[in-house]
C-alpha cells in the first residue's frame, strides 16, 4: 500500500472535492462548479459518512478546494516550491495537527485534526496533512492533473508503477482514440 489508509481516504476525498467544486473542464466539456444553494449538497455527496454541511462550511470547503487544486497543478507542473507554500499556509490556517485516535477494540491510529473538529476545518486540516505527507515523501509525483486536454480534473495515482496520466478511463480512451486516428491519417497505419 502506498499511503496509510487514513491518508488515502483524505487524498481521495480531496480529489473528489476539487473535481466537484472547481471550474474548468471535465473530459472535453466545460465544467462549472455548483454555486449558492447547490453547494452544500454537492459537498455532502463527496464527503464520506453521510454528513450534513451548512452553507458556511460549504463556502470554507470550496475555498479549500481551490487551494488544493493549486497544489495539484503546481505538482503536475514541477513547481514543488509553490505547492509546498500553499500546503504550509493551509496547515497554519487550519491548525492541522496529528492526534492518536482509537475505535473500541482497535489499535491506536494517527489521525489528523484541525483547530476545531467542524466538518470544514477538520477536513481541510486533514487534506493539508495528507498533502504534507505526500509532498514531503517520494510520493509527491502521485498528485496529478489529467493530461487529456482540455480536461483539468485531478487524481491521485495509486498504480503500482506510477503510470497514471488521466483522471478517468473515458479521458484515457479519448486520448488513445485520438492518437490512433492521428496515426491512421498520417498513413503509418495502426501501430
Ligand atoms: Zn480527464
Amino acid at each position: 500500500m502506498l499511503f496509510d489508509s487514513h491518508v488515502a481516504i483524505l487524498l481521495d476525498t480531496a480529489v473528489g472535492l476539487v473535481n466537484a467544486l472547481t471550474d474548468g473542464h471535465q473530459g472535453s466539456r466545460p465544467y462549472t462548479a455548483p454555486r449558492g444553494d447547490a453547494l452544500p449538497a454537492a459537498i455532502e455527496e463527496v464527503l464520506p459518512g453521510g454528513v450534513t454541511v451548512s452553507m458556511d462550511e460549504a463556502l470554507y470547503l470550496a475555498s479549500t478546494a481551490l487551494k488544493v487544486r493549486r497544489v495539484f497543478e503546481a505538482m503536475e507542473a514541477g513547481r514543488e516550491d509553490d505547492a509546498a507554500a500553499v500546503v504550509n499556509a493551509l496547515i497554519i490556517s487550519t491548525g492541522a495537527r496529528p492526534q492518536l485516535d482509537r475505535a473500541p477494540g482497535e489499535p491506536w491510529q494517527v489521525h489528523f485534526h484541525g483547530a476545531d473538529d467542524s466538518i470544514s476545518v477538520g477536513w481541510s486540516a486533514g487534506f493539508a496533512s495528507a498533502l504534507t505527507l505526500a509532498i514531503g515523501s517520494d510520493l509527491g509525483g502521485r498528485l496529478g492533473v489529467c493530461r487529456a486536454e482540455p480536461c483539468d480534473r485531478v487524481y491521485v495515482d495509486s498504480s503500482r508503477n506510477a503510470v497514471r496520466q488521466f483522471c478517468s478511463r473515458s479521458c484515457q480512451s479519448r486520448v488513445k482514440a485520438a492518437a490512433f486516428r492521428a496515426r491512421m491519417s498520417s498513413g503509418s497505419g495502426p501501430a
